[in-house]
């Protein structure tokens, strides 16, 4: 009994591992003509000011239409994509996207929201990035002022003095950065000082857990409060409920992005919800 247990043990683990492989196998192929098949697209999802509910931002997260696999999340091809190194023109048609549709928001004479951009740690560790970005800006007309690349912790750890003169290129361009996911690496905000930052996005996980009252609640209120005397901005991850807004605002958290506001979606929606919100803005001055 014991000796057919494990067998089937074995063979189920074997199909599974065999179902992994080919399922990678798919998505690895496909997302190397994704690009030019034009597969991907980007969403974008509010970033709200806390003290009036006003947008400020946008954050594009992006999406791919696989033909008949349907929508794959980001957390299956993001990292397929670093792995197998086209994150490099992905990143790039990602940014130039982004900055085109900023444009685009401005021609139609939206209100100026910054739009926020993620860098892979790959990206970042391409030594044409700047002049890559440059180039983007350039091409596209946008206003730097406008953008802000999301780095994360992990991407900055590496070798601290070559992080700080590649931060200070990118914030040479004109544009903003941000630390994307905060809390979930193995630093201090302490070292942040070291580098020019505008703004600490407060992971959604420890958003989760707010109204408990308990660690999260803690953690979340300490970022907000260490960030201030930095002076660095805030924004919180991942809001899903007034109670959560409530306590974030009463922190001082500047800014948050979540459900509760709105969930990611396609460039014209959001134009829409800009131009609602901008028409409530006129109304109530
Ligand atoms: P991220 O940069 O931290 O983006 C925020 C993620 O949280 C998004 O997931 C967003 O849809 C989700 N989110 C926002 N508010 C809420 C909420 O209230 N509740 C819940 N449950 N989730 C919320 P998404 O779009 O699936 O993206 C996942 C991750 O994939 C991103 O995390 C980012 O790390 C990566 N990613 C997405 N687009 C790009 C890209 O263009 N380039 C790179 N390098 N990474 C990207
Ligand atoms: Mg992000
Ligand atoms: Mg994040
Ligand atoms: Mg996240």
């Amino acid at each position: 009994q014991a000796k057919e247990h494990g067998r089937n043990t074995w063979q189920r683990f074997s199909l599974e591992t065999n179902a992994g492989a080919v399922e990678k196998l798919v998505l690895e192929t496909g997302l190397r003509h994704a690009l030019e098949r034009g597969e991907l697209f980007l969403h974008y999802q509010p970033q709200v000011r806390t003290s009036d509910g006003h947008p400020v931002g946008a954050e594009a997260l992006c999406r791919w239409q696989h033909p008949y696999l349907g929508l794959v999340p980001p957390i299956k091809f993001i990292p397929l994509a670093e792995e197998t190194g086209l994150i490099l023109p992905i990143g790039a048609w990602v940014l130039e996207e982004a900055c085109r549709q900023s444009v685009a928001w401005q021609e139609q004479g939206l209100p100026p929201v910054r739009i926020g951009i993620n860098l892979s740690g790959r990206q970042f560790k391409d030594r044409h990035l700047v002049d890559k970005i440059a180039e983007i800006l350039d091409r596209t007309g946008v206003d730097p002022d406008l953008v802000e690349l999301e780095l994360t912790e992990s991407m900055l750890m590496d070798d601290a003095r070559g992080t700080a003169e590649m931060l200070h290129k990118l914030r040479g361009l004109g544009v903003h950065l941000a630390i994307d996911d905060f809390g979930t690496g193995y630093s201090s905000l302490s070292y942040l000082k070291h580098f020019p930052i505008d703004r600490v996005k407060i992971d959604r996980s420890f958003v989760m857990d707010l109204e408990g009252g308990g660690d999260d609640a803690a953690i979340a209120g300490a970022i907000i409060a260490m960030a201030q005397s930095l002076n660095l901005a805030t924004l919180a991850e991942g809001v899903e409920t007034e109670g959560q807004l409530e306590f974030l605002r009463e922190r001082g958290c500047e800014e948050i992005q979540g459900y509760y506001f709105g969930k990611p979606m396609a460039a014209e929606d959001f134009a829409a919800y800009l131009h609602r919100e901008a028409g409530n803005r006129s109304v109530t001055g």
